[in-house]
């Protein structure tokens, strides 16, 4: 028995490294949407909520979610699911748009897995001072193809769970910090979208855009007054970029709790999707929605996990 669900993707693109996960291939995504479009009722995300309080929501029907605002989203999805007819939602962190920059944990990953620099070396986190040593063990990641050490990587996880609390300014600060001690080749391949691709995007009518804060911060670690202007002022930035109002928001890092959703409901917003697995039920709190995140997998296992969704 299938249940209504949402999807989560961030990325349509072909990355070796991809060390968060974020990225399923053109080819694969193509093949999941013909799947959708064969085994499922894809709706917009607007509807597919709508018909969930009205009670009517077909227990095969699907909703696309992107989140963050990629690049790829408009050059690369965007063909294909205007290919395929299926609608999706992109939420958009507002103040990387048409930023010539990577988003900053992708450019954490560069820099850490793969930059060039001291052994051993010291960095203050918003003013605490963290060690690492990054003398490359050699470890082959098979998978990848890439040759990263495990050292890198837990020191990877380490700073960006640190890096991922702070406000943007201490962020900043450390990511400066951390260009200045280790050097890179080249720069990580997910740029955000610029603001004519946003516009683009969502002139066709088949993609829809909602709100994902202006910095993507943890929503929970925020006072109330910078919460609000996070969820406020990404909204006003989408509507104004689209031209109509915006009904969606979703989470960064999934993190809510009732503070923050009466803070998004109380914005104007219709609806919020956060990061937890799931699929939809009619008496769910329209703030908390359940989505379920897709990998980089081939069709079967593809169809397999929407099979066995609870
Ligand atoms: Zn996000």
């Amino acid at each position: 028995m299938s249940r209504p669900i949402i999807l989560m993707y961030h990325r349509i693109a072909d990355d070796p490294i991809d060390h968060w996960g974020l990225c399923v291939s053109p080819a694969r995504f193509e093949e999941q949407l013909v799947a959708l479009r064969r085994t499922r009722h894809p709706l917009p995300l607007l509807q597919f909520t709508r018909q969930m309080v009205a009670g009517t929501l077909s227990s095969d029907a699907v909703a696309l979610t992107f989140d963050d605002g990629y690049a790829d989203n408009f050059t690369a999805a965007l063909p294909l699911l205007t290919a395929a007819d299926i609608p999706a939602t992109v939420f958009v962190a507002t103040g990387y748009v048409g930023r010539d920059e990577p988003f900053w944990w992708d450019e954490l990953v560069t820099l850490i897995l793969f930059g060039e620099g001291p052994a051993h070396f010291e960095l203050a986190i918003a003013g605490t001072p963290m060690s690492f040593d990054l003398d490359t063990d050699g470890r082959e990641d098979r998978q990848t193809q890439y040759v990263v050490s495990q050292t890198r990587r837990t020191a990877l996880d380490l700073i960006y769970q640190r890096l991922r609390r702070l406000d943007k300014d201490q962020r900043t600060a450390a990511m400066c910090e951390l260009r200045s001690i280790l050097i890179t080749q080249g720069s990580p391949a997910g740029r955000p979208m610029t603001a004519d691709q946003v516009r683009q995007l969502a002139a066709g009518g088949l993609v829809s855009v909602g709100a994902h804060t202006v910095t993507h911060p943890v929503l929970t670690d925020l006072d109330p007054l910078a919460c609000r202007h996070e969820v406020t002022a990404s909204k006003l930035v989408c509507e104004a970029l689209v031209g109509t109002s915006v009904a969606a928001f979703a989470y960064p890092f999934g993190e809510f709790n009732a503070a923050t959703s009466e803070i998004v409901r109380n914005a104007g917003f219709a609806f919020a999707c956060t990061t937890r697995r799931g699929g939809v039920d009619p008496v769910f709190n329209m703030f908390e929605l359940p989505r379920v995140y897709v990998p980089n997998v081939d069709l079967d296992v593809f169809e397999r996990r929407l099979q066995h969704v609870s």
